[in-house]
């Protein structure tokens, strides 16, 4: 999930406009056309993958393959799942020999999974990210240098002398940051001041994070503000999310679906169509079922990289259950990414703070600290939250304490935490038996 991009990483304009050009094509390219253009980069990665990645040659060796005997989507099922627990055993042995020609760099995400994993990302792969973006944002009529505002937590998070700030301004980047560590009634009226005065046009955010600060504001009596598209990344948006958001930033709502890792995207046209991006990566379903009411079947993502060659990932498990229809769907915008009908991915609990913030991002605590094999944050009550990590071998006294600072940071002085080291079958359980991230005793409003 990308919510916070490192604009360095973007700085190599000429390869972002070639890209661009092929992107803006691919997309309304005839489905057979789009197909053959999937399967070329496709097969350019297998090669890569068998020739320069030590994991996958044996794993080719083990099954007796090679790339060239992997021409479609059917004959990838030949080479097994890659899940994230294999992966993570996996280490360095994923990682291409020749890594460095693609200049990566390493990245730690735990997304909202609660259990982190490492991996590198290329330079390739940040252009990737970068032009999908923008196709996207393009699609609610974004051009390049348009002011737009993001709600960030990491941002803030990471500067400990601006976590007590509601906004930060980057006219470099005509981007005006609101803390999702401050989306309160109160800090509420510093957003919309700094909103008025700066007048972006566009808003992006994590889905729960828009919601709350659409409620925030509503709340506060903001009456006058607007956006022309808001993009709500990260969570599933849910139906009550997005009648809120859009009638309180009185703009349309578009709705984004990745991960970190990069092996599949899924975007929102501004007809309400959800586009599974099949030029960005290629997704298949595993353990599916089909649901004859709408013409769909139902199953688990699995994403391959189509970029990302420094450490490709094939077959990767991304875990979130997806509903795509059978026959191809074209929707009415004309283009020709194929359609999903939903996203049944992440949601989970929001944390209310004794002084009266909706924390929606603690899922990147984690992120801070070494030593983390799966964090766990239980709302006891309203002044006292409970942090469950089950430990790997990195963790110590040090990392516990910064853990600690870092949580005392985006909670607050108002919030007590506690750490304990527990094992994976200690964490709390919700009622269908999952572990999630985070977990709430209160019981939320709205
Ligand atoms: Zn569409």
């Amino acid at each position: 999930m990308a919510i916070d991009f490192k604009i360095l990483d973007f700085a190599h304009p000429l390869s972002i406009l070639k890209l661009r050009r092929t992107l803006e094509r691919t997309q309304w390219l005839p489905p057979g056309d789009l197909e053959a253009y999937q399967l070329e980069r496709l097969q350019r990665i297998l090669r890569h993958a068998y020739n320069n990645v030590p994991y996958y040659r044996r794993l080719f060796d083990r099954h007796d393959l090679k790339p060239a005997d992997l021409q479609s989507m059917a004959d990838l099922k030949k080479l097994p799942v890659l899940t994230k627990d294999e992966a993570r055993r996996a280490g360095n042995s994923l990682h291409a020999k020749n890594a460095y020609r693609y200049l990566p760099k390493p990245h730690t995400t735990s997304g909202t999974t609660g259990r982190p994993l490492e991996f590198l990302l290329d330079r390739g792969s940040n252009t990737l990210e970068f032009v999908y973006y923008w196709r996207h944002w393009s699609w609610a009529g974004y051009r390049l240098g348009d002011k737009f505002a993001e709600i960030s937590t990491n941002h803030f998070l990471r500067r400990p002398k601006l976590i007590d700030t509601a906004t930060a301004w980057q006219p470099h980047l005509r981007r005006l940051l609101l803390n999702g560590a401050r989306v309160s009634k109160r800090h509420a009226l510093d957003m919309a001041k700094e909103i008025r005065r700066r007048k972006p046009r566009f808003i992006k955010g994590l889905a729960s994070t828009l919601f709350y600060l659409a409620f925030c504001l509503e709340e506060a009596g903001v009456r006058d503000i607007s956006f022309r598209a808001a993009f709500s990344t990260g969570e599933v948006l849910s139906k009550a999310y997005r009648e809120k958001i859009a009638s309180v930033l009185k703009c349309t709502v578009m709705d984004s679906y990745g991960h970190m890792e990069r092996t599949a995207a899924i975007s929102q046209c501004q007809l309400g169509g959800y586009h599974l991006n099949s030029d960005y990566g290629m997704m298949e379903l595993i353990r599916t079922t089909s649901s004859s009411a709408f013409g769909t079947i139902i199953g688990r993502s699995v994403g391959t990289s189509l970029y990302n060659y420094a450490m490709p990932l094939i077959r990767y498990d991304i875990g979130d259950i997806i509903e795509m229809y059978t026959e191809p769907t074209r929707c009415r915008c004309g283009r020709s990414l194929p359609l999903v009908r939903t996203v049944r991915g992440r949601t989970q609990d929001i944390i209310k703070t004794p002084d009266g913030r909706y924390i929606t991002a603690a899922f990147i605590l984690p992120e801070f600290v070494s030593g983390v094999g799966f964090a766990q944050f239980v709302q006891e009550s309203r002044g006292h939250m409970q942090i469950l990590v089950v430990p790997t071998d990195d963790w110590n006294p040090d990392e516990q304490e910064k853990l600690k600072n870092c949580a005392g940071r985006l909670l607050g002085a108002s919030m007590r935490v506690e750490i304990r080291t527990v094992r994976q079958s200690e964490l709390v359980s919700d009622s269908t038996g999952k572990q999630p991230v985070v977990i709430s005793k209160l019981k939320a409003e709205p």
